[in-house]
This record gives C-alpha cells, structure tokens and sequence, in this order.
C-alpha cells in the first residue's frame, strides 16, 4: 500500500514547523510523492501565520520539482459548535483540502463528550477532513460521525505523526478505522510533518490499516488520482484556484 499525495503538512509558516514550501516539495519528490497539500494552522492557534497567508497562497506555483502543491489550511475546532477561524467564506471556498482539528489552546469545549463539536463539523461545507481526532482528551462518538463523514462527503484522517506523538491515540484510531472499513467512509493518511524529513513515512499507520485488512480502495489518497476523483464527485474539484 501506497501513498501519493500528502494531505496535511506544514512550512516555516507555522512557526513550529522548519522547512521552506520548497525544501517540503524536493523531500516530496525524492520521497516519490505526486502531491502534498500546504496546510499551515489557522489564525487561532498561536503559532499560526496571519490570515494573509491564506488569501495569498495562489501564490505558490502548482508544481514544485515535479510536485504538485494544494492550497490548504488545518483549521481549528474552536468549540462544541464546531466554529472553526473566522477566514472569509470565499477563501475557504477556493483551498484544496481543508482540515479540521481540535487543538487544546484554542479549543473551549469542556466535559467528555465532544461529539456535538464533530457533529457541526462533519456537517460544515467548507470542511473536507476531520484530523487526528482520536486523540484521547477529546473522546466523541464514532459511529455516529463516520457514517455522517460518509454521507457527507468528508474523509477521515488516520494521521501517521499520531503513532509517535499522541500515542494514547492509537487504539481510538484503530477503532475509527474499523469503523470507516464497517461503513465504507473515506480516509486519508497522512504525514502531518512539521519538517521535511518526515514526508513519505506513513509506515506505523499503514501496518495499522493491514492488520485490519482495511480496503485500499477506501484510502483516497494512495495517489493524486483517486483524491483528485473524491474531489470531483463530491463538486470541488481541486487545482480550481488559478492565478
Ligand atoms: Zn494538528
Ligand atoms: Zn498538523
């Protein structure tokens, strides 16, 4: 099992990140990727960049040392409503790939259940990924968000970078999958590299998804192809965003 376009990355432009768009691009090609997507954090969080940032990604050409690069965000779930930063509608109308995360410094849900803050973002029209959510401070109910996920077009996210730094995560995201495997909710695996060594090793998730047999075919990202193909059924297609 393969994977192709990376979903979720980070640049210098999250300031706990450390390479440039460029050195991610040659590390994506020397590593054999198609694509990655630029994913920098949302305003809120605050080692994020300003929302200039965002209205200013156009900016980056499509194609890096034979990489092809996508316009996104990794926006922040701010609360049980599932508000995420206030970027203007038309911008994230036109980023590729918008994840969604909970992040606990600008995260204002309390209790132990946070099922109602996935439940506003699995039905948000701009959100296309909800990310690294088996974290195990944020407990939700995920049955019922994978089978929304389903019907709702979003894919779920088994993030590779979890497996070494959110280790209490692992059997939650083990459980996500085999209920993504049980409804046939797409998923993406993902780098989430804050630097880029760390482009093109998906290894701790993918040994996780074939203990559990779990269809290749559900994994959206195992090349710029198949996401490209989600992308278009679901009416956004990606690279819409010209200069
Ligand atoms: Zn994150
Ligand atoms: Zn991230």
């Amino acid at each position: 099992m393969k994977i192709l376009a990376d979903t979720h990355t980070h640049t210098i432009a999250s300031t706990h990140a450390y390479s440039t768009v460029i050195e991610m691009a040659r590390a994506a090609a020397d590593a054999g990727l198609e694509a990655i997507a630029v994913t920098d954090h949302g305003m809120r969080l605050p080692d994020a960049p300003h929302s200039w940032h965002f209205h200013n990604l156009k900016n980056i050409p499509r194609e890096i040392c034979g990489v092809k690069i996508l316009y996104g965000i990794e926006a922040n779930i701010l609360d049980l409503d599932g508000n995420i930063d206030p970027l203007e509608e038309e911008i994230y109308k036109r980023l590729d790939i918008v994840n969604a995360s909970i992040h606990s410094p600008c995260y204002s849900g309390t209790g132990d259940d946070h099922t109602s803050a996935y439940l506003s973002i699995v039905n948000n029209p701009f959100v296309d990924i909800i990310c690294h959510s088996g974290t195990a401070t944020y407990p939700y109910d995920y049955e019922r968000i994978v089978k929304l996920a389903k019907k709702n077009n979003k894919l779920i996210e088994i993030n590779n970078h979890s497996f070494a730094v959110r280790k209490s995560s692992i059997p939650n995201c083990r459980r996500i999958a085999e209920l993504c495997k049980e409804y046939s909710t797409g998923i993406v695996v993902t780098s989430d590299a804050h630097i880029c060594f760390d482009l093109g090793d998906y290894t701790k998730a993918l040994d996780m998804l074939e203990e559990i047999d779990f269809p290749e075919e559900l994994i959206m990202n195992r090349s710029l192809k198949t996401l490209e193909e989600f992308f278009e059924e679901k009416g956004k297609p990606l690279f819409r965003w010209q200069m």
